[in-house]
């Protein structure tokens, strides 16, 4: 699973970020491995994968911040690998805000002018400019003691958007705030990137935020890239098992099969622990490696490729009997967990769908979704 597959394909023509080769050591240990992310200008390229992977290495290295081991980065087609944080035309954007507490929201904003000896009359037009996209120009003469997190989080990315950089690094700035407050400013941040064609990096952990607020993804593990592409990309071709289980909530079902070729296409058996495995088959153009022999094979499914009569829409499905063993009603979906190839696999039902735990009710797979990945190494084939 070791690989940074494909990912130079995407390399754009004037990127405003080039990160070529990077490593980072800390002693013997290897944090970043060999790292290779370009992005174009406008773009909002979002770093993921689980906590500790590098992402925030990662943007501190392109920050300045840290001293990488070897490589190179370029901004905007400038070599900026040994220029200092403060020379790289970047603006940063952390999880804590950092607010300055004895400084109004004006003075905070405008600080990074000041202290550029910015003009006033300049500088007041700027921060007016900033608050307004901001939707905080009411809390101006407000101190960072009377504002609400969300709006300390407005202040924060005015800090950074007033400056007008070439590349805007955000790491986790919406972590530290409640679960609802976060889904609205994830929406402002958003609004702001189509509002000003920002270039930005945004370090999260958090899979839907990449998928939502991302223009590509960069999926990370162990401080290796394992795919950059497109929310719709990583979703629908993950290019291994670890990409396939960690975007999507709930996950891609992974499960053993058995395919063997047959004259129409590629026969599936999916074990059960009820002894009787279901059978399937694949009409579509299946790997090359499963129309010669037959083979052990990881499938994978999304929730919603596996459904119920309802939920089919005129997709080409194909139905299987299936043992319910828990059925969780989740307001616009009800789940129900399936014992299949090995895992605790979960289909997606229609909301009203008439099902209860421990009957064998009819499941409807779409295998025009369907991912398949090497068992052993758990690449996509
Ligand atoms: P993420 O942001 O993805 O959660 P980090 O980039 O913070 O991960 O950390 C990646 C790895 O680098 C972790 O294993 C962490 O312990 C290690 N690391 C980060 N900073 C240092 C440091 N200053 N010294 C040693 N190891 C570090
Ligand atoms: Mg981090």
């Amino acid at each position: 699973m070791e690989t940074q597959e494909g990912t130079r394909a995407v390399m754009p023509e004037n990127p405003i970020l080039s990160v070529d080769n990077l490593q980072k050591q800390y002693g013997d240990v290897q944090v970043l491995k060999d790292i290779n992310v370009s992005m174009e200008p406008g773009e909002f390229l979002v770093l993921v994968g689980p906590s500790g992977c590098g992402k925030s290495t990662l943007l501190s290295c392109i920050s300045g911040l840290t001293d990488i081991t070897s490589g190179t980065i370029h901004i905007a087609g400038k070599d900026r690998t040994n220029d200092e944080p403060a020379d790289r035309d970047i603006a940063m954007v952390f999880q804590s805000y950092a607010l300055f507490p004895n400084m109004s929201v004006e003075r905070n904003i405008g600080f990074g002018l000041e202290v550029r000896k910015v003009a006033e009359a300049e500088k007041k037009k700027k921060v007016a400019e900033v608050a307004d996209l901001l939707k905080i120009d009411h809390l101006l003469q407000r101190r960072p003691a009377e504002l609400s997190g969300g709006q300390r989080q407005r202040v924060a990315m005015g800090r950074a958007l007033v400056r007008d950089p070439k590349l805007f690094l955000f790491d986790e700035p919406l972590s530290n705030l409640d679960a609802k407050l976060r889904v609205t400013m994830r929406t402002e941040i958003k609004r702001i990137h189509q509002t000003t064609g920002a270039s930005i990096v945004y370090v999260t952990h958090d899979q839907i935020e990449a998928m939502t607020l991302a223009t590509r993804i960069v999926v990370m593990k162990d401080g290796i890239v394992q795919q950059i592409g497109t929310p719709h990309e990583i979703y629908n071709t993950p290019v291994n098992a670890f990409v396939a289980d960690f975007m999507g909530a709930p996950s891609m079902n992974l499960m053993k099969a058995r395919a063997t070729p047959a004259a129409d296409g590629i026969k599936l058996e999916i074990p059960t622990p009820q002894g009787k495995a279901i059978e399937l088959v694949d009409t579509a153009t299946a790997p090359k490696v499963l129309q010669s022999e037959p083979s052990d094979v990881l499938i994978g499914l999304r929730p919603e490729a596996m459904t119920d009569a309802e939920r089919v829409n005129g997709r080409t499905v194909q139905q299987a009997d299936c043992l319910l063993e828990v059925v969780e009603p989740a307001g616009p979906d009800t789940y129900a967990v399936i014992h299949l190839g090995g895992t605790e696999a979960i289909a997606r039902l229609s909301a009203d769908a008439d099902v209860n735990a421990g009957e064998t009710a009819p499941i409807a797979f779409d295998l025009s979704k369907i991912s398949y990945f090497d068992i052993a190494t758990g690449n996509r084939l």
